[in-house]
This record gives structure tokens, C-alpha cells and sequence, in this order.
């Protein structure tokens, strides 16, 4: 079974700036990477950007802009891919959620009445695409507007199964928790595994043990 979920660098910082460019609106990456027995590895992100962007929904609306990223990502990748032990490929997505930013707020939606929500998109796209299993992301990002000035910081907490990021520069800042959600298809039923994040080690440097995450929740 499938444990944990490492992110690489690259993945890492471009779901960030990703998230941080459109803040109010939800944004979404395709995820490239490998799984093993007991870890997703994902290597690269990559920004949908002609997807369809709202305060509460995100979702890929030009086909044809996706049929030609995936043909450059099969001529990119697969040279690679020959060179490299493991297979890289695309192992899910990443999506934000922008409302609200809880620990609540940072989980994938169920099937609503009009059909939509993160499990029925994921549903589909299992169905069409006859996949086993799906990683998804989700990016909870606030954007945060202080009234103290604040030299440029970055401190990342982790929470048994969340990271969070929370970064000032001067009088505005980001508040950002992240959550992976391994979905299989167990059955003709869907099954949702919460997994833990692992960062970049280089990451953890900005740590800061002093801030008590509960409490700051
Ligand atoms: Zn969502």
C-alpha cells in the first residue's frame, strides 16, 4: 500500500507560485512522476494554464491545448523515461482551494447534486482513462494582508498528514496547506487514502519548531 507522497523541488515550487499567482481563483497542475510500493515520487507540475478558473471550481477547457501538452510530455518524458530505472508519468493532479484556508477546506469534495465536486472529476477521468489509482493534490491558499511590515520569512510546519507554508515580505503573506489524497478504485467503489507529504529536505530549513500549529489553527 501506498504510504506517503514525496514532492521534488521543482513540483514543489511550481505549485506554490502557481497557487500565488491567481490566489483568488482555484488553479490546477497535471502531476508527473512515478509510484512505487510505498510511495507516490512526484517530479514535475505542470500549470493547466487554459484551464477554466473560479472562485470555487477549476477544470480543463481546452481540449486540444491538452492533447498538445501531452504530446510534448510523451516526446520530452519518454527519452528520458528510457534512460531512467523508473517509469515517469502522469500520477495525478493538483488542484487550490481558495474560500477558505482550514484543515477542512483542504480535502476533496464529494459528488454534489449538480454532479460536480474533486470525486466525481476524478471518477470520470478514472473511468475514461481506465485507471487504478489517482493522486490528487490540494492546495488550500489564503492570501493575507498585515498591517506590520515584515523582512522576507518562510516557515513551513508539518502536520501529521499536511504541510503548510506560510510566507511575509513586507505587509502581504500566504498562508498555504497542502493534502494528498490517493483515490483507487477498489471494486467498482472509489477509496480515498489521506497520505503524508515529504518535501524537499532543503525545505525544512525555513522550519521554525516555536509555532504551535494546533493552536494557530
Ligand atoms: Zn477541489
Amino acid at each position: 500500500m501506498v504510504e506517503y507522497v514525496e514532492l521534488d523541488g521543482d513540483a514543489f515550487s511550481t505549485i506554490l507560485r502557481g497557487a500565488i499567482e491567481v490566489r483568488g481563483k482555484e488553479t490546477m497542475f497535471h502531476l508527473y512522476g512515478n509510484k512505487s510500493r510505498k510511495r507516490f515520487f512526484v517530479e514535475n507540475a505542470d500549470p493547466l494554464q487554459t484551464a477554466y478558473r473560479g472562485s470555487t471550481s477549476v477544470e480543463p477547457e481546452n481540449i486540444s491545448a491538452l492533447e498538445r501538452l501531452a504530446l510534448f510530455n510523451e516526446a520530452f518524458i519518454t527519452p528520458v523515461i528510457k534512460k531512467s530505472r523508473k517509469v515517469k508519468k502522469r500520477v495525478g493532479e493538483a488542484h487550490t482551494h481558495t474560500a477558505n484556508l482550514n484543515q477542512r477546506n483542504c480535502r476533496l469534495t464529494i459528488r454534489d447534486k449538480r454532479g460536480d465536486g474533486d470525486l466525481a472529476y476524478i471518477e470520470d477521468i478514472m473511468k475514461d482513462e481506465n485507471i487504478q489509482d489517482w493522486l490528487e493534490i490540494i492546495v488550500s491558499i489564503k492570501f493575507k494582508d498585515y498591517n506590520k511590515i515584515y523582512e522576507p520569512d518562510t516557515v513551513i510546519l508539518s502536520y501529521p498528514k499536511k504541510e503548510r507554508v506560510i510566507s511575509k515580505n513586507g505587509r502581504v503573506g500566504w498562508d498555504i496547506i497542502l493534502a494528498a489524497y490517493h483515490v483507487i478504485q477498489d471494486n467498482k467503489r472509489l477509496r480515498v487514502n489521506e497520505l503524508p507529504i515529504i518535501l524537499p529536505r532543503r525545505y525544512y530549513w525555513y522550519y521554525n519548531g516555536a509555532l504551535n500549529p494546533a493552536k494557530d489553527l
